[in-house]
């Protein structure tokens, strides 16, 4: 199973569906079978087709998508109205903005609200419609990023009644340094995210992101959410990686010829030759891929 997300007669670059899914199932294998594992489709699955890639996660079993904005969530809920599945949790990191209600509701999308303003926003769509809505909430524990900032977080704790109407999926937060398998940064956040918590101790929890699914079990809480291991590259940079490479480039020798020792190679004679040699030039530039840094 594969799809092509770029191609000409001379170059093309083709994504390996069957290797992100086995790299899934590899992230979903190190926690529990009672943690679920999401999968992060942000920027357009990290760049390699966010439908294609929900399609077959959905099909291995994924139930849980996270996106950054309200465009890619409802393109992503386009993709699942297609091929049925109906079930699917599409979740929007931004959140939501005032203006964003119904549409957020007409798509089935579940915001993560990252501040007071967000929850208002959603909680009083909530009153005006009737209905419960869902939602998760996100608690910064050092990211100084999205989520709820300290003062916020204590006041919301004495002020649960500003989520009424909301029916909360997960609290979650994010991991500055994963990465960084000792730094004490980790310690401290998994601490401070376990201390907010303890007020929220009906709603299922969510921490990690690739690098927190290796930092062991205390990371990995009901669920977690994955996004730059699916696609083949491993947040430690470990040369064993047991994650598959996600995709391939291949392009076509447009010509063979001989240059001599001392000849110059490219835009601004880059490239002296040495030696004698022999010259492929490959039919790929700048516009199919190549990096022009
Ligand atoms: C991007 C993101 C992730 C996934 O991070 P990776 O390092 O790519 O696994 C998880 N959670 C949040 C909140 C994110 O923004």
């Amino acid at each position: 199973m594969s799809h092509q997300l770029f191609g000409n007669a001379d170059s093309a670059i083709t994504i390996k569906l069957d290797a992100i899914v086995a790299n899934w199932r590899y992230i979903d294998s190190l926690s529990a079978p009672t943690t679920k594992t999401a999968a992060m489709l942000k920027a357009n699955g990290y760049g390699l087709g966010s439908g294609a890639v929900a399609t077959a996660l959905a099909q291995a079993g994924c139930e849980l998508f996270f996106v950054a904005n309200l465009t890619e969530a409802i393109e992503l809920r386009a993709v699942f109205c297609q091929t049925g599945d109906v079930n699917i949790k599409i979740i929007v990191l931004h959140g939501i903005q005032y203006g964003q209600e119904s549409d957020f509701s007409a798509h089935r999308l579940v915001p993560v609200l990252n501040d007071l303003d967000q929850i208002s926003c959603w909680r009083l769509f909530a009153a005006k419609t009737g209905k419960p809505l869902p939602a998760l909430l996100h608690f910064d524990t050092g990211m100084t990023r999205l989520g709820l900032d300290t003062n916020q977080t204590n006041w919301l704790i004495h002020n649960r009644q500003a989520l009424e109407g909301l029916e909360l999926h997960y609290v979650m937060s994010h991991l500055v340094s994963g990465e960084v398998v000792d730094d004490p940064v980790n310690a401290q956040q998994l601490a401070r995210f376990n201390e907010i918590r303890h007020w929220f101790s009906d709603t299922p929890a969510s921490l990690a992101n690739s690098a927190g699914t290796m930092l062991g079990k205390d990371y990995h809480f009901a669920m977690t959410r994955p996004g730059i291991a699916l696609y083949g590259i491993h947040p430690c940079e470990n040369l064993d990686s047991p994650l598959l490479s996600t995709f391939e480039w291949q392009a076509r020798i447009l010509q063979i010829r001989d240059a001599a020792a001392g000849d110059k190679v490219g835009y601004g004679g880059t490239h002296q030759l040495a030696r004698d040699s022999t010259i492929a030039t490959l039919g790929v530039g700048y516009a199919d891929g190549y990096n022009r840094k």
